[in-house]
């Protein structure tokens, strides 16, 4: 059984950080009631640009995790906190007096966007963004917002990769952003059957479209080429699961079946009422599932099943 992430150790920062001090890290309203590290030494006090490399730094630790506590953590931070990212992300950020472009980078290049997309695999994530709960209220603009900032970066990202074909920062911004955007218009078209409607006027909708057409030709071998492409075929009507798959763009569909692995029905199915993210045929199956601790079954659901406010 994992460890209890709120003791883990989430980070190789000089001093080590605990989820609890993630919540210090990211400005965010302590949900779980847990006091943060006392010998992390966090007190808030950071600019933008240390949020987003700190949250970089902790994600990277918390994917290098085995054994499901990825997974587990992910889903943990997903179902308390995804309505305080998805707001804090919509927020004005701090003026940056000093340099006009960057204040503009920090629209994406922000630890928020780097934690959604980080959640945006997650079942938490399509919950969230399907919602009708006020507290999802701001998730009905999200999309939308990320494709309208890109609209307003992305040319500058594009010519700033053109100047400096060997510094990554733009590109490696690009890589956080694109994925994030795919895999939740590929989420919500599995879902729902079709693609969800971007909120962007005809020009931002057609300056989008050059820019990831551009970025889909001039990177066709790596994730800004690929999950642009991905993108193009998202907004249009061309559309292909399992080519979006290969794409590697969107990590794992939502379940429409059984959530017990083995079983694989389809009919009858009725979702956990606490997490409401999974579907059972059975109270059998959903019992199996919930401890199942051989692994013989995947992770037992009952390490990923939380109860959310939206
Ligand atoms: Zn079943
Ligand atoms: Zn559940």
């Amino acid at each position: 059984m994992p460890v209890d992430p709120d003791l883990l150790l989430l980070s190789t920062l000089p001093n080590a950080i605990s989820l609890k001090d993630f919540v210090v890290l990211l400005d965010l309203d302590n949900q779980m009631n847990i006091p943060p590290n006392p010998q992390a030494n966090l007190d808030g006090q950071y600019s933008e640009e240390q949020r987003f490399h700190h949250a970089i730094i902790v994600l990277r630790r918390i994917d290098m995790e085995q054994n499901g506590h990825d997974e587990y953590t992910k889903a943990k931070l997903a179902a308390y906190y995804l309505p305080q990212l998805v707001e804090k992300f919509l927020g004005p950020l701090p003026i940056h007096d000093a340099d006009p472009e960057a204040a503009e980078d920090l629209l994406l290049k922000n630890a928020y966007m780097v934690m959604l997309q980080s959640l945006a695999g997650s079942p938490y994530m399509v919950k969230y963004l399907k919602s009708s709960y006020p507290i999802a209220g701001p998730g009905k603009r999200l999309l939308s917002v990320v494709a309208r900032r890109l609209v307003l970066v992305g040319p500058r990202w594009n010519r700033m990769m053109e100047d400096h074909p060997k510094s990554k920062e733009f590109k490696d911004a690009a890589v956080i952003v694109l994925p994030f955007l795919g895999t939740c218009l590929m989420a919500l078209r599995y879902v729902d059957g079709e693609p969800p409607k971007l909120d962007l006027n005809a020009k931002d909708g057609q300056d989008l479209s050059v820019l990831l057409h551009v970025w889909w030709m001039r990177f066709p071998d790596d994730p800004v080429g690929t999950i642009s492409e991905l993108i193009c075929h998202n907004l249009g009507e061309y559309f292909e699961y399992e080519e979006a798959l290969r794409l590697g763009a969107y990590q794992e569909p939502p379940k429409i079946e059984c959530a017990l692995p083995s079983c694989q029905r389809q009919d009858n199915l009725r979702f956990c009422k606490r997490c409401h993210n999974v579907k059972y045929c059975s109270a059998q199956h959903q019992k199996i599932h919930w401890y199942c601790e051989d692994g013989s079954e995947g992770l037992p659901h009952e390490l990923v099943c939380f109860s959310t406010q939206y």
